[in-house]
This record gives C-alpha cells, sequence and structure tokens, in this order.
C-alpha cells in the first residue's frame, strides 16, 4: 500500500495544554476516494494514491500524528455556547508546506470526540463534496480559504432525515484558531490561557506583532486587518458564508466551515440562504456588521491583556473597534474599484461604486454576470441593460462610469469579475448526480469553478426560475 506520507510537526499540541482532548478517528469499513486534490498535495510535498483513502478516512494513522479535538466556545445566532469544540473534527498535526507555511490537517467526519455532544461525528457525502467545491472556487478567486485535499466515502451510512452515504473531507487550513477558541478560555477566566494562545497565535500568523510597543493591541489589530479584507473579498463576489458565528471565524483570516453558504445570484443585500437563518441576521448585506460584532467579542477576551488598568483597556479595544467601520469600507472601496476597472484613487469613487449597488437594488440582476459584462459594456449598453428591470438608473450609471475609464478598462475588467461562480442549481445538480452514482458532472462543474476567469458557457447562467427559491441546511 502507498500511504500518503505527512512531514508532521504538532506545535498546537504541544503549545496549548487545555486547549484539546486527544481522540483516534473512527473506523471506516471501506474507505474509497471521491475527489483528490493533487495540486494540494503537491504543495503540502505528499503524493495521493487511491491508496490514501485508508489514511483519509482516519482508518489508519498516518506515522506522526497525534490527533486531537480542539476545545472551543462560541456565539451562535448571538447567543453564548461556552463549550462547542470539535464535534466531528481530529486535528491530525501540522506540516510545513513546500513554502515553509505551517498548514493544519484535519479529518472532517471521522467520528465522535468528546465534543460531539448528541452527535455522531459524520458527515454525509453531499455536504462534503460541496464544502471541497466551494472551498477550491473560493481557492480560485483569490480569496484566502482553508481547502480540501479529499474526500473520502467511507462505505457505511449515516443517519439524517434518511441515510445517507458517508464521507470524510480532509481539510488543510492555516490554523483552527477561531473567535471562540479565545472565548472558551475567557469565558473559564483562565486568563493564562488566553495569553498563551494568544502568544501562540502571535508567533504562528503574526509575528511582527512581538516588535509591537503592545504586541496583544498590535494581533487584534493584524486581526481586524485581515478579517475586514476577507469580508470585503466576500462581499465583491456575492459570497453569503450563512454562520458566521464566532467559532466559524478564524484568527488567520481564512474562509472557515462551508455550511450553509452560498453564492448570490440576483443582488438583493437581504439575501438569506440558510433553513436556520430566520432573522436575516447572516444576510449579504449584514456581513459587514457581524465582523464588527465578532471582533467586539474578540477583543473582550483579549481586554487583560491589552492592560492591567481595565478603564485604559477598554479605551484601547474601543479605539480600535471604532475603526472597523470606517476600514471595511475603504477595503470594500479598493475592492469595488477593481470590480469597476478603476485606475488609482479619485474623489468621485465611492459615489460610482455606490451608484451602481442603488441601481441593482431590487432590479434582479444577476451579481456575477453584471460585473463580467462590464467589460463589453464600456462600449455597449445592451450588454449588461437585459438583466435590469427597469434599466433606466443602470444607463444613467454607465454614462458616468465610462467618463472614469481609462485605457486597457477591458482586460483590468476581465481579470478582476470570474465568469465562473459555484452556481446554486449546479452545484445541487452534480450532488444529485454522485447520488446517482455519476461524478461526471461535479467533475466538470469543479473544473470550471477553480478556472473562474475562463468563460465556459455552460457554468454562467442563473438559476431557471423552476429552480426556486434556494434553501441550505446546518448541520449536515
Ligand atoms: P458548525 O455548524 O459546523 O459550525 O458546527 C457547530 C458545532 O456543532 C461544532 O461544535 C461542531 O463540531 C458540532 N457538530 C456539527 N455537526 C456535528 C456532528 N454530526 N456530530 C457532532 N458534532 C457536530
Ligand atoms: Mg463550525
Amino acid at each position: 500500500m502507498r500511504l500518503p506520507a505527512f512531514c508532521f510537526d504538532n506545535s498546537y499540541r504541544r503549545a496549548l495544554p487545555g486547549a484539546w482532548l486527544a481522540v483516534d478517528p473512527a473506523f471506516s469499513p471501506a474507505p474509497k476516494a471521491l475527489v483528490l486534490n493533487h495540486a494540494l498535495a503537491t504543495e503540502l510535498g505528499v503524493e495521493l494514491s487511491e491508496d490514501a483513502a485508508a489514511v483519509l478516512s482516519g482508518t489508519v494513522l498516518p506515522e506522526g500524528a497525534e490527533p486531537i479535538a480542539q476545545a472551543y466556545a462560541g456565539h451562535q445566532f448571538g447567543g453564548f455556547s461556552p463549550q462547542l469544540g470539535d464535534g466531528r473534527a481530529h486535528l491530525l498535526g501540522e506540516v510545513i508546506d513546500r513554502a515553509g507555511r505551517r498548514r493544519d490537517i484535519v479529518l472532517k467526519g471521522a467520528g465522535r470526540t468528546p465534543f460531539s455532544r448528541g452527535g455522531d461525528g459524520k458527515a454525509a457525502v453531499g455536504p462534503m463534496l460541496r464544502e471541497y467545491l466551494l472551498g477550491e472556487a473560493m481557492h480560485a478567486l483569490g480569496i484566502p480559504t482553508t481547502r480540501a485535499l479529499a474526500v473520502v466515502a467511507t462505505g457505511e451510512d449515516v443517519y439524517r432525515e434518511t441515510a445517507l452515504p458517508g464521507a470524510v473531507l480532509t481539510r488543510v487550513a492555516a490554523s483552527h484558531i477561531r473567535v471562540g477558541t479565545f472565548q472558551f478560555f475567557s469565558a473559564r477566566g483562565e486568563i493564562n490561557k488566553v495569553r498563551a494562545l494568544a502568544d501562540y497565535t502571535i508567533e504562528r500568523h503574526y509575528p511582527k506583532c512581538v516588535e509591537a510597543e503592545n504586541p496583544y493591541v498590535a494581533l487584534f489589530g493584524a486581526v481586524v486587518a485581515a478579517q475586514v479584507r476577507l469580508i470585503a473579498q466576500w462581499m465583491g463576489v456575492g459570497f453569503i458564508h450563512g454562520v458566521m458565528n464566532t467559532d466559524n471565524m478564524t484568527l488567520s483570516g481564512e474562509t472557515i466551515d462551508y455550511g450553509p453558504c452560498a453564492f448570490m445570484e440576483a443582488y438583493a443585500a437581504g439575501t438569506v440562504f440558510s433553513s436556520i437563518d430566520h432573522g436575516g441576521r447572516y444576510a449579504y448585506g449584514n456581513q459587514p456588521l457581524i465582523l464588527g460584532w465578532n471582533l467586539a467579542r474578540l477583543a473582550e477576551t483579549l481586554l487583560p491583556l491589552f492592560d492591567e488598568d481595565g478603564d485604559r483597556a477598554v479605551d484601547l479595544a474601543n479605539e480600535l473597534l471604532g475603526e472597523i467601520a470606517g476600514r471595511y469600507r475603504t477595503e470594500w472601496l479598493a475592492v469595488m474599484r477593481g470590480k469597476l476597472g478603476l485606475v488609482g484613487v479619485q474623489d468621485g469613487d465611492e459615489e460610482l461604486a455606490d451608484g451602481l449597488i442603488a441601481a441593482m437594488e431590487g432590479q434582479g440582476a444577476d451579481w456575477t454576470l453584471t460585473f463580467r459584462r462590464l467589460a463589453e459594456a464600456v462600449t455597449d449598453d445592451g450588454a449588461v441593460l437585459p438583466l435590469f428591470a427597469d434599466p433606466a438608473p443602470m444607463r444613467a450609471w454607465l454614462v458616468r462610469w465610462r467618463l472614469r475609464l481609462e485605457e486597457g478598462v477591458e482586460a483590468r475588467l476581465k481579470a478582476a469579475n470570474p465568469a465562473v461562480i459555484p452556481r446554486n442549481h449546479q452545484v445541487e445538480e452534480a450532488l444529485a448526480a454522485v447520488t446517482g452514482g455519476d461524478m461526471g458532472f461535479f467533475q466538470g462543474l469543479l473544473e470550471a469553478v477553480v478556472e473562474p476567469f475562463v468563460e465556459r458557457e455552460a457554468f454562467m447562467s442563473p438559476a431557471p426560475s423552476w429552480f426556486g427559491r434556494y434553501v441550505t441546511f446546518c448541520g449536515t
């Protein structure tokens, strides 16, 4: 058997006792690889053959693996749970990739852990393939994200509303440190552990912070910068995470936890896909606000590290928190300048960006196609106006926009605005075909979403009307 040989070095386990519990993944009766990410494997310096399924299902432990489940807490839809933790994830260890970056290797769905509560610790094929596809799409769009190394069918059923084929996804991440990891220790009053976690996070993700006058304030500032940039990028591609709970927000600034997420088609700020998000807390247009809310929860855990004097600590936190909205706006505007093909920075840019959003509101215009077709709309109104229910506001906007354009704008627009995103109806079609035993459509869709700037007509159309309102589900 040719098993993948990871070169593990398990610093989290060494550095942070109390932040995890040791637990081995479960045995799978008949592991079989469904998708293997050879490009990512190369980055990690490992080779994946069909035999890799034994390791990537958790059935055979690779040498050097020291599996743990990480502890964390979190605000879920605004309500605090002091103990969540990895209920269906095993961190096998960390590897240093070819570029010298330390990355976590996690099995998701490989059975119960001490944090599983009532859950079975398992996952079904459909949602794991969905995470694979959406993560690779985000990566190809240039957005920081955890990625999938493989999805392996376990050969065992998992029980949801019905029996479904089970799977394990291998997740690769810069780390799995979450806002909720800080909240776990903070809620228990374990300030020394919050400090140890902060020191570890600085060393792993933001080493320059040690040189700052106040390294913990610098750490918070670095996380703010990374998360502000991330959410601005999400907004640029119309990505809706769906469960921006504090346990699903990383300190590294990577997108994590592809549950009920989806890409918006027709633009509407209130777009929600998740079946459980009744109040629209995590709606598209609310994501920048939730960003600030979650970062405030992180700041609270760091207060004792900011300053011994409580009032002074609160002042420091408030200063940084007060800047988040402005910093987000600046990042968003930078993303929008790119999407509008603008060079340099000019006074009217913000108005132009806001003007397009205003022209799109209530028009049913597809987010991705509107921007993609701007390249043709430089000279031809007809490229975009048919996407709008009432074309008048957009027609007026195009006139203003063209006045701001410079030489070479078409190429810039095509490089900034993807042609292909994972369209909800096609994701569902691909997963349904897999259930019927056919991986062909999934593979075709995957090929298209990992080259999002290449125009493949078959993957560029919005959902047909019969598809109806799209609903996604959590905890699947
Ligand atoms: P998520 O909604 O995926 O962010 O998960 C929220 C919490 O529920 C985390 O603590 C997960 O580990 C846990 N969880 C989700 N699904 C399962 C499952 N099938 N078995 C055990 N725990 C789970
Ligand atoms: Mg989660």
